[in-house]
C-alpha cells in the first residue's frame, strides 16, 4: 500500500458533526492523502476544511455508497472512514451493508467508529508505504462448479 492513501469519507446525518470534527482535527494529516466523499458529507467537509481537496461523489442514498463500493471492488480505495448512525434506519440500508461487505471482501481499512478512526490515523502505518495487506484469494470461488456444470461437461 503506497504512503499516499486513497481514503473514502462518509457519515450518516446523525454522525456528520462527529466526522466534521474528526476531519478538522486531522486536517494536516489528511491533506497528504487522496480523499473521496459521498455528496452531502463531502460538501460539509469542504465547508469545514476549505483547504482539503475532496472528490465528491453522489449523495449516499443516490448511489454515492455504490460508487465507493465500485472503487473498492476495483482496488482504488485503501481506507474507508464510515461513521454510521446506529440509532436511525437508513433508506439505503442495503447500500450501507454492501459497502461494509465489500470492505471486508477486499480487506481494506474500515473504520466505523470515531475511536477506530483515531487509532487508524495515528497508526505509524497510516503515512507509510511499508504495509502490504493480504489480498484474499478468491480464485477457488471463481473456479467453483456451477449447478449442472459437471453434467454438461460429462
Ligand atoms: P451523504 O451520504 O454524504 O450524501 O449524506 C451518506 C450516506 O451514505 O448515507
Amino acid at each position: 500500500m503506497r504512503a499516499r492513501k486513497r481514503i473514502g469519507l462518509v457519515a450518516h446525518d446523525g454522525r456528520k458533526q462527529d466526522l466534521a470534527e474528526w476531519v478538522k482535527y486531522n486536517e494536516g494529516t489528511l491533506s497528504r492523502h487522496d480523499l473521496w466523499a459521498s455528496g452531502t458529507t463531502g460538501g460539509m467537509l469542504e465547508a469545514v476544511c476549505p483547504s482539503l481537496r475532496i472528490t465528491r461523489l453522489k449523495s449516499g442514498p443516490l448511489g454515492g455508497d455504490q460508487q465507493l463500493g465500485a472503487m473498492i471492488a476495483e482496488e482504488r480505495l485503501d481506507v474507508l472512514i464510515f461513521f454510521t448512525d446506529p440509532m436511525t434506519s437508513q433508506p439505503h440500508d442495503v447500500d450501507v451493508k454492501a459497502l461494509m461487505r465489500l470492505s471486508t471482501v477486499y480487506n481494506i481499512v474500515l473504520a466505523l467508529t470515531r475511536t477506530t478512526a483515531d487509532f487508524v490515523i495515528h497508526s505509524p502505518l497510516f503515512n507509510s508505504g511499508d504495509y502490504h495487506p493480504v489480498r484474499p484469494d478468491y480464485a477457488a470461488y471463481i473456479r467453483r462448479n456451477q449447478p449442472g456444470e459437471s453434467e454438461a461437461r460429462g
